[in-house]
C-alpha cells in the first residue's frame, strides 16, 4: 500500500524527489567534491533558481545550514548583541526565544494564547531592540500570521532587523524580502525533500551587523558565521562539506515547481485548505483548533479530536494515510495535517473521506 505522509515534517516527498536522488546517485553527484567546478555550478544554479522562484532580490545572500533549528541559532548569534524581541505563540517561536536565552542574550517576548494570533498594529517596540523575530506559521498550533501585517510592522521600524521563520509555509507564503534581514526554512516541509538541510536568505545589513559584533569582540560562534558564509557564497562554495546531493535535488525540485508556477501551487494550497476547513467546520467529531479564520494556517491544519472515538492516527495509518500527532501536551487531543505542494487535491479529498468515516 502506498503511504501518503500528511505529517508536518518530515513530510510527503515531492513527487519528483525520488527520481532526482536516483539520478544524483547514478551520475556521481553524491561523491562530488565541494571544491569542484561542478559543485560551484550546482550552488550557483540552486541559489539563482530559488531567488527567481521566491522573488528574492539580487543583493540577498543564500546560505545553507543543517536545519531550521540551526538557522534559528545562527540568526541570534549573528544579529543580536543583547536585545531581541520574540512573538511567541507556540513551540517553534518559543524555541527561537529560548535560543536567545541560551546564547546569553537578553530577549523579550510578546505572547499570544495558543491558537490565537497577535495584534501587530497596536504595539510599540522598545528602542533598544536590535532584532525582531517572528514565526510566520506556528507549526505546533496551526496559527499563520498574515504576512502583510508583519511587513507593516517592519515598515514601521525600518532601523531594526527583522527575522522571519517560514519553515512550514514556504513556498506558499509571499514574502516581500526587502522588508526582512533573515528569512529561513528547511527542506523537509514545503519543498518535499528528506530532512538534512536548512536555507537562510540574508540581507547585506544582517551581514554588516554580524561584522560589527565581531569587531566589538562578541562571539558569533565559530561555525557558520555570516561573514564566512558570505565569503564562501561569493565563490559559490560553502565553508564545510555540505549536503551536495540535497542541494542538487533542491535545485531540481525548484525547477519542477517553477514549471508548474508558484501561483498555481499557492492557489492549490488555498483550495486544499478550504476543503479541509469546510469539512472540519461541518463535522461533529472534528473541529479546527484555530477558530479565527484570519489566523488559520493554510499549510498545517491543527484539529481537535476529543469528540472522535478510537485512535484516529492508527485508523488512518491502516489506510496508508499518515498524519501528525498534536504537539507537546496536545499529543493525544489533536492531530496535525500538513498541506504542502506534494499533496494533491485528490490526496486531500481521500483524507477527508476517510476522516468522515471515522
Ligand atoms: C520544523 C520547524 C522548525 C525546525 O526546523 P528543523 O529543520 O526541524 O530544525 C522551525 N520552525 C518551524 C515553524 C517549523 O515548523
Amino acid at each position: 500500500m502506498k503511504k501518503i505522509f500528511f505529517t508536518p515534517g518530515p513530510a510527503e516527498l515531492y513527487p519528483t524527489t525520488f527520481k532526482h536522488f536516483q539520478k544524483g546517485f547514478q551520475t556521481g553527484v553524491a561523491s562530488l567534491s565541494h571544491r569542484s567546478r561542478e559543485f560551484r555550478e550546482i550552488f550557483q544554479e540552486v541559489t539563482t533558481d530559488l531567488k527567481k522562484f521566491l522573488q528574492i532580490p539580487d543583493d540577498y545572500y543564500v546560505f545553507f545550514t543543517g536545519s531550521g533549528t540551526e538557522a534559528i541559532e545562527r540568526t541570534i548569534q549573528n544579529c543580536v548583541e543583547k536585545y531581541s524581541l520574540h512573538f511567541v505563540n507556540g513551540a517553534f517561536s518559543k524555541r527561537f526565544y529560548q535560543s536567545a536565552i541560551e546564547l546569553g542574550k537578553k530577549p523579550s517576548l510578546i505572547e499570544a494564547t495558543a491558537g490565537d494570533g497577535f495584534d501587530l498594529q497596536n504595539l510599540s517596540i522598545p528602542k533598544k531592540i536590535e532584532l525582531v523575530c517572528l514565526t510566520h506559521n506556528e507549526s505546533s498550533t496551526g496559527v499563520m500570521t498574515p504576512v502583510y501585517e508583519i511587513e507593516l510592522l517592519s515598515k514601521k521600524y525600518p532601523e531594526k532587523l527583522f527575522a522571519l521563520d517560514v519553515v512550514s509555509s514556504v513556498p506558499y507564503v509571499n514574502v516581500n524580502y526587502k522588508l526582512f534581514d533573515v528569512v529561513f526554512f528547511s527542506v523537509q516541509k514545503g519543498f518535499g525533500l528528506p530532512a538534512g538541510m536548512g536555507v537562510m536568505i540574508v540581507s547585506k545589513r544582517a551581514v554588516k551587523k554580524s561584522k560589527e559584533l565581531v569587531k566589538k569582540g562578541i562571539s558569533i560562534g565559530s561555525y557558520h558565521g555570516f561573514p564566512t558564509l558570505m565569503s564562501s557564497a561569493k565563490k559559490n562554495e560553502t565553508p564545510e562539506t555540505p549536503p551536495v546531493l540535497h542541494m542538487y535535488v533542491l535545485k531540481k525540485v525548484i525547477k519542477d515547481m517553477t514549471k508548474i508556477g508558484i501561483e498555481k501551487i499557492q492557489k492549490e494550497t488555498d483550495l486544499k485548505a478550504k476543503l479541509l476547513y469546510e469539512f472540519l467546520d461541518s463535522n461533529k467529531k472534528f473541529s479546527a483548533f484555530v477558530t479565527n479564520p484570519k489566523f488559520r494556517s493554510k499549510t498545517i491544519i491543527v484539529v481537535d479530536i476529543q469528540k472522535a472515538k478510537g485512535d484516529i492516527r492508527k485508523i488512518l495509518a491502516d489506510k496508508g494515510l499518515l498524519i501528525g500527532s498534536g504537539y507537546g501536551k496536545n499529543k493525544n487531543t489533536q492531530i496535525r495535517i500538513a498541506n504542502f505542494p506534494a499533496h494533491s487535491v485528490q490526496d486531500v479529498k481521500r483524507l477527508i473521506k476517510e476522516l468522515s468515516l471515522v
